[in-house]
């Protein structure tokens, strides 16, 4: 997850550093473009109002001169390439001399919007934008024609087309890529003047924060939204001369959609990789966590049989992971042998090392579940309060655990002998008739008394003998029947051994 994470996150912030650095070269790209543009206008308008300036100048004292008029504007308009149109005008708006002649000679006053400002300022102008005679959106640009002593004769202007083909038009329109950017060019009234789309020429653009800063004669970049609500990246420069201002921009999205396309691509190429590199990742931590999935799995089941071997088989392959195995281990292994010892420790008797009561019980249940007949043999130590009084606890003790081995040895394995009591014990023979019983009791009981016990010296012991089902059918009945012979045995002289007959109405058998 965090791989992948990162792998996302690495892309995301790419994204946004590109997203960033595309949308700022773009904003600096236009303003440095408008910038440009906004010079190249200003110096062609210094340049076309300095010819007009200079023509002004020579035809001062030559307004008579009907000829060198027609030729001057002629030259104007042919020869610099700069204006549409040209005209000479008086003071009173006679207009003097034309080109191209449009009047074909007739005299004519110029009433055009641009020739009144012209008349009526009287000093070096461009004009806001109107339609002129022959039907053009036009600026015109004009110069007062004064003569040495300061009297106006009039002045020499020329028109531009704003949006027929003209030198504006050079300017702005051809040069500029087909990418989805464009530019436009407002006058100080937020008319455009120029605009890729020739139908906007003329209209006022409002409500254009980059417009607003245009014409207060701002230079600069801005992202914003346009007058059409499309976000665009927006450059922007002053023509100082005429107070016009120059927006060069870009859609934003046009310009992102690149980005997006080229995160496509590298999304594409870093993919196999990436997906490969992922799988790496996930394949070891797989292979780290295993053996800890393995350990955490075992360590649930530490106290079951099979714990120490469960963890046995995990293959730990690097250092913790073993540490961690090792001391499960040692742990599985004390805690199998802890409660190996509490077993046997609730199972059995500290002094003889017999088994007590509670291993009785459950032997009878089993072997009442599975109908397994057995014999039960009830032995007492005959007058071993003498043995305590005369020797003392101690030797007791020792003639209690001698009694258990020597009941050990004369038994089998299958045997279950138990301490009931002080010095009372119960054996259970399962699987043997009442006579093997009688003879394993038998034999027990000559054992003891041939025994010489260390300082106790010799004593003898009684047993009484039960079967089931030979003697009762019922269990505890036999346990009883066990100990009425135990009880027969020692009211008739001690050192016997006494079996409960298989009929009730039998003689008791004695040997
Ligand atoms: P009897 O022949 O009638 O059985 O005589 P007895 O003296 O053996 O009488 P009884 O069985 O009633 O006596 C039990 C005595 O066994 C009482 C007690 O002093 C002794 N005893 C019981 N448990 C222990 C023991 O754990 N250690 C020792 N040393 N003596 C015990
Ligand atoms: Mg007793
Ligand atoms: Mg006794």
């Amino acid at each position: 997850m965090s791989a992948a994470l990162t792998l996302v996150n690495s892309l995301y912030a790419s994204y946004r550093v590109q997203r960033q650095l595309l949308i700022d070269n773009t904003l600096e790209a236009n303003r440095v473009y408008a910038t440009k543009l906004a010079n190249s206008t200003d110096v062609f308008l210094i340049a076309a109002r300095q010819q007009l300036a200079y023509s002004a100048a020579l035809l001062a004292d030559q307004l008579e001169n009907k000829q060198m008029l027609q030729s001057e504007v002629r030259r104007l308009q042919l020869q610099t390439n700069s204006f549409n149109s040209v005209a000479i005008v008086d003071e009173q708006g006679w207009i003097l001399a034309v080109s191209p002649d449009l009047f074909a000679g007739k005299q004519k006053m110029a009433k055009t919007p641009g020739a009144i400002e012209a008349l009526a300022k009287q000093q070096p102008l461009i004009s806001q934008p109107y339609i002129s005679l022959a039907g053009n959106l036009v600026v015109f640009i004009s110069h007062p024609v004064v003569d040495q002593a300061g009297h106006y004769f009039g002045y020499i202007g020329g028109t531009l087309y704003l949006k027929k083909k003209s030198i504006l038009n050079d300017l702005l329109g051809e040069q500029y890529y087909h990418d989805g950017s464009y530019l436009y060019v407002v006058d100080q009234n937020r008319r455009l003047l120029y605009h890729p789309d020739p139908a906007r020429v003329g209209q006022i653009v409002h409500g254009n924060p980059v417009v607003e800063a245009v014409i207060r004669g701002e230079n600069g970049k801005k992202r914003l939204i346009n007058s059409k609500g499309v976000s665009m990246l927006a450059g922007y420069a002053n023509v100082p001369s005429a107070h016009w201002g120059i927006v060069a921009q870009k859609e934003t999205d046009a310009r992102l959609g690149a980005l997006n396309n080229l995160m496509l691509d590298m999304l594409r190429n870093t993919a196999p990789l990436g997906i490969f590199g992922l799988i790496i990742v996930w394949w070891l931590a797989r292979l780290i966590s295993r053996p800890l999935l393995q350990l955490a799995e075992s360590a649930q089941e530490m106290q079951s049989p099979g714990a120490a071997g469960r963890i046995e088989r995990v293959k730990p392959w690097y250092y913790e992971a073993a540490q961690l195995k090792r001391v499960m281990l040692v742990g599985v292994r004390l805690l199998h042998a802890k409660i190996g010892l509490l077993t046997s420790e609730a199972q059995t008797d500290a002094l003889t090392g017999l088994y007590n009561r509670r291993v009785l019980d459950s032997s009878l249940e089993r072997l009442k579940a599975e109908q397994i007949p057995f014999a039960a043999v009830a032995v007492d130590i005959d007058h071993f309060k003498r043995v305590n009084d005369n020797f003392g606890h101690g030797i007791g003790d020792q003639v209690l655990k001698r009694l258990g081995e020597l009941m050990r040895i004369n038994t089998r394995d299958d045997d279950v002998l138990c301490r009931i009591g002080g010095e009372e014990f119960l054996i259970l023979l399962p699987n043997s008739s009442p006579e093997v019983a009688l003879r394993v009791s038998e034999r027990l009981r000559q054992q003891v008394e041939l025994t010489l016990f260390k300082t106790a010296g010799h004593i003898t012991i009684s047993l009484g003998v039960a079967h089931w089902p030979h003697t009762s059918s019922d269990i505890n009945e036999v346990l009883k029947q066990a100990d009425t012979m135990l009880y027969t045995a020692k009211q008739s002289g001690r050192n016997k051994v006494v079996a409960a007959p298989a009929d009730p109405r039998e003689k008791n058998l004695v040997s």
